[in-house]
């Protein structure tokens, strides 16, 4: 048996309370199903036993990561040293605010969170629906679809910083733009989200719902690991229209790929590294180049 790392003897002896988890495998939590063992994974069920984790990596000289769903990131074959903190399914919990505004945990899905708005008869929230990640990776990434995006309806957000204090960033602070936030410039952890929504027929919202997540599955290669649009929206252009005029459709290294259905998806076709996965970024971004004179940049967030 491996012997553990003294940071793994460390964090269990001084979080005894804590679900840890030992060289727990990265693909286990992210939907590329790419990744080596994180060398200690935390799953915190409060707001203290996040604040202490903080405390804790912080006396032992480590920078934890946030992970939530795991949707939109790309983890190292090698594994990662050090603390991955993960929310999913730990900051649960949705609540009314009022007859129209809506607190949710950012460990909750932005696709659980639309069904709960369209029960209450509240709109504003359809596009999410598919979005498989959770509110704070959709808050921190500004998630969007079919001309929707969190940054227009989210009010504001509970805040931890890296000292374990928890402030309210309202929408000014969090400075929403196209796939970006101001959590994105700091190490600023999302407790939960605030939205304000409005009054629609459930049925209404539900036909809505109903029909965007048709659209996605009829263009979507869902049924292969990806994260999405592996590339941003570049100005000027569509990612996945660029990349199928470089002929790229289907485009291979190693089992990373080019979906053959949707262009702007980089799929996992069975075992694919993160080294192959990086590789057929960086050659879909030059041949694009080369074709277009317009550089592509990864959305996926490469750890
Ligand atoms: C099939 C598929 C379809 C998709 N479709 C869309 C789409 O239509 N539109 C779209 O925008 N995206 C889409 N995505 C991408 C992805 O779902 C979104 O980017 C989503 O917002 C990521 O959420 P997550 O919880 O999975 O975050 P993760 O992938 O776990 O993390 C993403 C980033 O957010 C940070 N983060 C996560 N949680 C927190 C938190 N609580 N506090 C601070 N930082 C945090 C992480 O550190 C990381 O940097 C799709 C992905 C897949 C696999």
């Amino acid at each position: 048996m491996k012997e553990l790392s003294v940071f793994q003897k460390s964090m269990t002896a001084l979080l005894p309370e804590t679900e840890l988890r030992l060289d727990e495998p990265m693909a286990a939590h992210t939907s590329l199903r790419i990744g080596g063992g994180a060398e200690v994974m935390a799953f915190p069920k409060s707001n203290g036993e996040l604040a202490q984790l903080l405390k804790v990596s912080a006396l032992l000289g480590v920078k934890p990561v946030i992970l939530g769903a795991g949707t939109n990131v790309l983890a190292p074959d090698e594994g990662m040293e050090g603390l991955v903190i993960c929310l999913k399914d730990c900051f649960g919990g949705i609540d009314p605010l009022d007859t129209m505004d809506i607190r949710c945990g950012a460990g909750v899905t932005m696709s659980r969170l639309a069904v709960y708005a369209a029960g209450l008869g509240l709109s504003g929230l359809e596009f999410a629906h598919g979005i498989p990640g959770t509110v704070g990776g959709g808050v921190y990434m500004n998630a969007g679809a079919y001309g929707g995006e969190l940054g227009t309806v989210c009010l504001g957000a509970e805040v931890m910083d890296s000292s374990g204090k928890v402030t309210y960033w309202d929408r000014e602070r969090l400075r929403f733009s196209y796939r970006h936030s101001a959590l994105q410039e700091t190490d600023g952890i999302l407790l939960s989200a605030d939205f304000a929504l409005r009054r629609d027929d459930p049925e209404a919202i539900r036909a809505r719902m109903k029909a965007l997540m048709e659209k996605r599955t009829a263009s979507q290669p869902l049924t292969l690991p990806s994260a999405g649009s592996a590339f941003k929206r570049p100005q000027g252009g569509y990612a996945a229209a660029l990349i199928d005029q470089a002929g790229l459709r289907g485009f291979r290294v190693g089992n990373a790929a080019i979906s053959e259905k949707h262009a702007g998806f980089a799929v996992n076709l069975g075992g694919a590294t993160a080294g192959e996965m990086k590789a057929l970024l960086t050659a879909v971004s030059d041949r694009v180049y080369e074709n277009s004179g317009i550089r592509l940049e990864p959305e996926i967030r490469i750890w």
